[in-house]
């Protein structure tokens, strides 16, 4: 991988050729560390609950035979850290899925997205029936994208449970969504406990969490907006993230109509 080619300063075929090569290397190179930094970072997440189950475990060992409540609590504790390596494996195995898929343009759908939305609303809004969530869709009832049904479900869902999970006491969630000639956009935004500004570019890297102890708490691994902006890529769709701390957040994800 360190290889590269001497490029002279005449510009003849032999220099463009060289050029082209030590571009490659580079992106080679790129590519091997991010693997490289996904192994270590994966690692480093799944030792997580594997330390903590091991800990109960012990205690079980040593404890468990005199005293019940040790006993109870280590295994209530341990089938806690069993879910969330269960849902982050399932979570590590859907972004390593997105990351290699090349869509079939045979498999896209022509999904109404104004039915396809408000189902998923109203199954959010029955699960979280403590919530107002609303929407505002400015688009015909015969509007349709031409996307993979599952994945805008799966998009949706990750910007609908964050909306949920940072949110504080005024439970309010709004979708709104409009369209010019060349992009439909989805907007997602709540009232909870917002992002600082400066941790805003980070927020779509994997494993980031700004509340490590809030984001774990409910069952966060820092995955759902990188797989969401992998799925955008497929589409050559974008997502960016607003907000003010401690009052709104506002994710809004576009699709270009063209
Ligand atoms: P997680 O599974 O931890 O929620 P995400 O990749 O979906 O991971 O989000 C990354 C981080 O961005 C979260 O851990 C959280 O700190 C922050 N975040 C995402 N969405 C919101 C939101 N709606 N309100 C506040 N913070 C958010």
């Amino acid at each position: 991988l360190k290889e590269r080619v001497q490029i002279n300063k005449q510009r003849d075929e032999m220099t463009e050729l060289g050029i082209m090569f030590n571009e490659l290397m580079d992106n080679l190179e790129q590519s091997f560390h991010q693997q490289q930094q996904f192994a270590e970072d994966a690692s480093h997440e799944l030792k997580t609950p594997l330390s903590i189950i091991h800990g109960h475990l012990s205690l079980i060992h040593r404890w468990g035979k005199d005293n019940p409540k040790v006993l109870e609590r280590s295994i209530y504790l341990s089938l806690n850290e069993t879910n969330r390596l269960i849902h982050l494996v399932s979570e590590l195995l859907t972004l390593s899925r997105v990351e290699e898929s090349t869509i079939n343009q045979s498999l896209l759908e022509e999904v109404n997205l104004k039915d396809s939305l408000l189902d998923i609303i109203e199954n959010f809004q029955t699960v979280n029936n403590d919530f107002e969530i609303s929407s505002t869709m400015d688009i015909d009832t015969e509007f349709t994208l031409k996307i993979l049904k599952s994945h805008l479900e799966q998009i949706m869902i990750i910007l609908l449970d964050n909306a949920i999970k940072y949110s504080t006491n005024e439970k309010v969630i709004q979708i709104n969504v409009k369209h010019t000639n060349k992009q439909l956009t989805i907007e997602v935004k709540d009232f909870g406990v917002g992002i600082p500004k400066e941790e805003l570019p980070f927020v779509r890297n994997r494993f980031y969490r700004v509340d490590k102890a809030r984001s774990r708490k409910h069952g966060g691994n820092g995955l759902g907006l990188s797989i969401a902006t992998r799925l955008l890529d497929i589409y050559r769709g974008t997502i960016e993230v607003d907000s003010v701390y401690g009052k709104w957040t506002k994710v809004q994800i576009s699709f270009p109509l063209d």
